[in-house]
């Protein structure tokens, strides 16, 4: 995956190793730091360990068409600040259909299927948001309704949004998210998180393994040389420091290692498929395939175009082992079984992304476990006045997504100014 070129690649400037604020990854919540500090008048460097921006969202070309890797949905719109930010700018954005399709046992499903399954969601939604309000926080296995003909499709669909087999998801963190009015960027997330990085101080192919704040301020280490900082703002996947990735001196203290440890990596990969004779004739459709006893979604000819996503949740990556080729083999058979032989002739599966076993990701978001769900804001609380982690793990209520990493990483950076611009005598004693 990583040997692929973005389609849009920005010119950076000149990143300093002595600064006021030293901002650890350049995907979504990296840049909005980077653009809040130069914004307040701070000098920042990002350090990013890969040789290109973005992280978790980039824009590829497949066949001579942008697709996105990782995230494609710009979720709830009115929420979302990177849609406010691109009607501003003029980006191309575009609203996602509101409606979806069903195919049953290999039907394209009546209205009254089609109903029934609407109101399943619902009863799950609304049983799963009751629960929020509980004292208790019960996993979300816990708290499912029966449903009937419609718990396995229900469950296998809230199992791929959430990342994780229901019984390690927390009840109480599921229903922050919310997925209404979602919009595309056309040309792909990616690229347009791209152009926001364009002119920042952003040092490529320069991890950081080892992050000293034992005296007044920070200094970032690794392989590519030392930076020095004021405050330094560390963007990285969740996953990457509860394998302790980087190494703190000193540790950090109890709380965060502790908050940390709260999550578990979320699964969701895409197997793309270039598939000019599908079956599904519109574009930027969610389908949901029931089978007997399984069932996936697929989203249909993104923009216009012959690919798709088929949809790969955490049961199904881990039962095959993670590997490329048995995830597209797993794939087409699936579809044969469920569509006809004929429907998959002309199928390809130019790629199938693999974002857990990616070194610089790990997850495709953070899963708070059951009971865990505070920990999030646990997470985003600063460390010794001089140190703050922020990005899609630390954001309540967009979490897992580009607009909640994008949010973090901003008030991160708004934090980090306010105390840079505080007089040292007006500072709380911190020893
Ligand atoms: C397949 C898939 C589909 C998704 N779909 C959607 C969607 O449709 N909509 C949506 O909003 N979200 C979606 N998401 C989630 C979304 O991509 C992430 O929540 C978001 O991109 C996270 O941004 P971030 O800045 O927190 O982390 P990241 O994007 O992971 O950025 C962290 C950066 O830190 C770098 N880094 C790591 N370690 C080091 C180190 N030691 N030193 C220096 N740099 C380091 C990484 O290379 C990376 O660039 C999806 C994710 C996946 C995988």
């Amino acid at each position: 995956m990583n040997a692929l070129r973005p389609v849009q690649v920005p010119r950076l400037a000149l990143a300093p190793s002595d600064v006021d604020v030293a901002i650890v990854g350049a995907g979504a919540a990296g840049i909005a730091a980077a653009r809040r500090c130069l914004a307040e008048g701070l000098t920042c460097t990002v350090l990013e360990a890969r040789n290109r921006i973005g992280g978790r969202c980039v824009t590829v070309p497949v066949g001579g068409r942008p697709l996105d890797l990782g995230a494609h949905w710009l979720h709830a719109g009115d929420l979302n600040p990177l849609v406010a930010l691109g009607r501003e700018r003029g980006e191309p954005l575009v609203p996602a259909p509101r409606s979806g399709g069903l195919v049953v046992e290999g039907v394209l499903a009546d209205e009254a299927t089609a109903r029934a399954q609407f109101d399943a969601f619902e009863t799950a939604g609304a049983a799963i948001a009751e629960a929020a309000g509980l004292s208790e926080d019960p996993s979300i296995a816990d708290v499912l309704p029966e449903l009937g003909r419609w718990r396995q499709p229900v469950a296998a669909t809230l199992a791929l949004i959430s990342g994780r087999p229901l019984d390690e998801v927390s009840a109480h963190d599921f229903p922050s998210e919310e997925f209404g009015d979602n919009w595309f960027a056309k040309g792909g997330y990616g690229a347009y998180l791209a152009r926001l990085a364009e002119g920042l101080p952003i040092a490529l192919g320069h991890p950081v393994d080892r992050i000293d704040w034992s005296g007044e301020g920070v200094s970032l280490e690794g392989p590519g040389g030392q930076v020095r900082a004021r405050a330094a703002i560390v963007t990285v996947p969740i996953a990457l420091l509860a394998e302790d990735r980087i190494r703190f001196a000193p540790a950090l203290p109890e709380p965060a290692r502790d908050a940390i440890a709260a999550f578990l990596p979320g699964t969701y990969e895409h197997v793309v498929l270039d598939w000019a004779n599908s079956p599904f004739r519109e574009a930027d459709r969610l389908v949901k395939i029931v089978g007997p006893d399984s069932s996936y979604g697929l989203m249909t000819r993104i923009e216009g175009g012959p690919l798709h996503y088929f949809e790969i949740d955490h049961a199904t990556a881990e039962a095959l082992g993670r590997d490329a080729s048995s995830l597209a083999a797993f794939t087409r058979d699936w579809l044969a079984a469920r569509l006809g032989r004929d429907a998959v002739r002309g199928l390809a599966i130019p790629c199938v992304t693999d974002w857990v076993r990616d070194s610089w990701s790990r997850a495709a978001w953070a899963v708070a476990r059951p009971g865990r769900a505070p920990d999030r804001r646990t997470l985003a609380e600063p460390i010794g006045e001089r140190l703050w982690i922020a990005g899609e793990a630390t954001s309540v209520r967009l979490w897992g997504t580009v607009g909640g990493a994008w949010e973090e990483g901003d008030a991160a950076a708004l934090a980090a100014a306010r105390r840079l611009k505080t007089s040292p005598a007006d500072l709380p004693d911190l020893m």
